[in-house]
């Protein structure tokens, strides 16, 4: 693969050379009839904003099934009323909406499906499969054994069938206090696998849940629950994280017990981490509590709901999940690589605008007062289809103060007095003087123009090196613009090893109020996004900005230290 080529080339080729291992498996299970159609679903617990890890397992099982020609279930897990929230169903569906993951009228809730997890429980109790325990969570766990001893059979075990189904509707008709009874499915104390060592299957607890109130006071397990959900849906293959592996034979017992017709088919793929930043909806939401990212959609963040905010699109989200793959072994991306992604996704799409960040006043001595002049500039070099653009010129401009030097380096090839540069889109223009405040800041710089060397006017005679960006003062807007750095100090990495914290990177948020943008940018709007040139990619902030006063967040800068792997 050469490095010049752009993504989707790349991805294209990848797609045709190998499937990913889920694929296979798939392509296997239809080959053998073991399903006739593929259905995938997006399982999430209501309780956190989800991330861009989540979005890499959104994008798989919802590609899958449109890949198959399948159906995909959007899904609540919110069988946990403890951290769940109506806030967070709603900021799921519309995170999972923006990336395109289209469900259609296929939304579904867990809590729907309490009576029949019930009846599973019921028809388990009623098999022998499952007893109510006396033990309190700490016994259990006594009893539990270790991976290297077997655990020991709980007391409770010999009721009968009949005693078993009274206690278990005690449970569900609210006799008992959370914590005095559980149900546990009876498998196998000495399993090798810790998960079949009679796993508790439902527990009395007095919440109010967030949809079905104060109807249930027993709540299933997730182990429990959730191979019925997939099962009740139709899902034929479950996809999860690696970390459910284990969990594996219990999810086949479950369905296998409760004499599912189809039973669906549990495969895990590894969780997607990005290398120094904090991913997991605890941790997000731990710096969310503590006051270092200003709410869930902090720029600086990782949640999608940030990264929307931040200006990143669906279609860059997708590319960056496609070039990360699916796989089994662990493994840890770069940011760089999103970045990357995000660059390539609006380079050709977005105008290219021109905004001075650290001004300093550029006056043309030979230009006639009060005149303006209206230049045509392209929106996009590489992309006529964007077209044209009127930019106001005049006498007074805003340059970048980086682009002004008083005594240069070598190679220095931007304004400094005696040189003449380009004035982007405009005029030569020389360099003839300049003036300092009392501590010695240069505030203004002195020029002249020439007036045959008009951009698109075909001058040939003279070259110049330098190329600089500029607006004229006297039209430009002044705007507020972020820049942003990682929230998490990379020298140090994520986690302080002593007490577990977040090693928080001061400097990550930078606030510039004094920018200058070409006036067809006052008018932009909410996750508008534009390329400044060499400032990078930049998009309007959809919480601070006001009507005729955007606020600029900067999405990424124009350059990449990431190269795509040649493989
Ligand atoms: P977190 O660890 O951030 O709390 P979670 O796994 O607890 O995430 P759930 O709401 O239970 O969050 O997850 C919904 C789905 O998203 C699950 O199928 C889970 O495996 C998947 N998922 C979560 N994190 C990642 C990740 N980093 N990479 C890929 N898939 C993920
Ligand atoms: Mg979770």
């Amino acid at each position: 693969m050469e490095e010049n080529k752009s993504v989707e080339e790349v991805t294209e080729e990848k797609e045709v050379v190998s499937k990913n291992f889920i694929e296979n498996a798939i392509d296997k299970d239809l080959a053998d009839g073991v399903y006739n159609t593929v259905h995938t679903r997006f399982p999430p617990e209501p309780n956190g904003y989800l991330h861009i890890g989540h979005a890499k397992s959104i994008l798989l099982n919802y590609g899958l099934a449109e890949k198959y020609n399948g159906l995909f279930n959007m899904r609540f897990d919110d069988t946990n009323p403890t951290k769940e929230k109506v806030e967070f169903v709603n900021s799921q569906l519309d995170d999972i909406k923006w990336l395109g993951a289209d469900w259609g009228d296929r939304l579904f809730f867990a809590s729907d499906y309490f009576p029949q997890m019930y009846e599973g429980a019921v028809k388990l109790i009623k098999k022998g499969k499952a007893y109510v325990s006396d033990l309190t969570a700490d016994q259990i766990k006594e009893y539990r054994g270790t991976l290297t001893e077997p655990g020991k059979e709980d007391p409770s075990k010999g009721r009968s069938i009949e005693e078993n189904l009274k206690l278990f509707e005690d449970m569900k008709n609210g006799v008992f206090a959370d914590g005095e009874k559980v149900l546990r499915a009876s498998i196998d104390m000495a399993s090798p696998n810790m998960n079949m060592r009679d796993p508790v299957i439902y527990r009395v607890a007095h919440m109010t849940h967030h949809r079905t109130g104060d109807t249930w006071c027993i709540y299933p397990m997730y182990d429990f629950a959730h191979p019925i959900e997939d099962a009740i849906e139709g899902i034929t293959h479950s996809i999860c994280t690696l970390e459910f592996e284990d969990h594996r034979p219990l999810y086949e017992w479950v369905v296998k017990e409760l004499e599912y017709p189809m039973p669906p088919r549990q495969i895990e793929f590894a969780k997607l981490y990005l290398k120094n930043v904090v991913t997991g909806k605890r941790y997000i939401k731990k710096l969310v509590e503590d006051g270092i990212a200003d709410g869930w959609d902090d720029p600086r963040l990782v949640s999608i709901s940030a990264l929307r905010r931040r200006g990143y699109t669906p279609e860059s989200i997708k590319m960056f999940v496609e070039l990360c793959g699916v796989s089994k072994a662990h493994s840890i991306a770069d940011m760089a690589m999103l970045e990357y992604c995000i660059r390539e996704d609006l380079k050709l799409k977005r105008p290219r605008m021109m905004a001075i960040l650290d001004p300093v006043k550029l006056v043309i001595d030979n230009w006639e007062d009060g005149k303006i002049e209206m230049l045509d500039a392209a929106n996009n070099l590489e992309n006529p289809e964007l077209g044209n653009r009127q930019i106001p010129f005049g006498k007074e401009l805003y340059i970048e103060r980086e682009d002004f030097m008083e005594e240069p380096p070598k190679k220095y090839f931007r304004l400094f007095p005696g040189n003449e540069v380009r004035l982007m889109n405009a005029y030569f223009v020389t360099c003839t003087g300049f003036e300092k405040d009392e501590n010695g800041n240069v505030t203004v710089v002195h020029c002249t123009y020439d007036p045959a060397t008009k951009s698109g006017s075909g001058f040939t005679e003279r070259k110049v090196k330098g190329t600089i960006h500029w607006v004229n003062a006297s039209t430009a807007k002044q705007v507020e613009v972020r820049l942003f750095e990682n929230i998490v100090d990379e020298e140090k990495g994520v986690y302080n090893e002593e007490d577990g914290s977040i090693n928080v990177n001061p400097d990550s948020k930078k606030v510039l109020t004094n920018c200058f943008v070409e006036p067809a940018l006052a008018e932009a709007k909410a996750y508008e996004s534009f390329q400044f040139v060499r400032n990078g990619f930049f998009c309007v902030d959809y919480k601070d900005s006001k009507e005729g006063a955007p606020v600029f967040n900067r999405i990424v800068s124009l350059k990449s230290s990431f190269v795509l792997p040649k493989n």
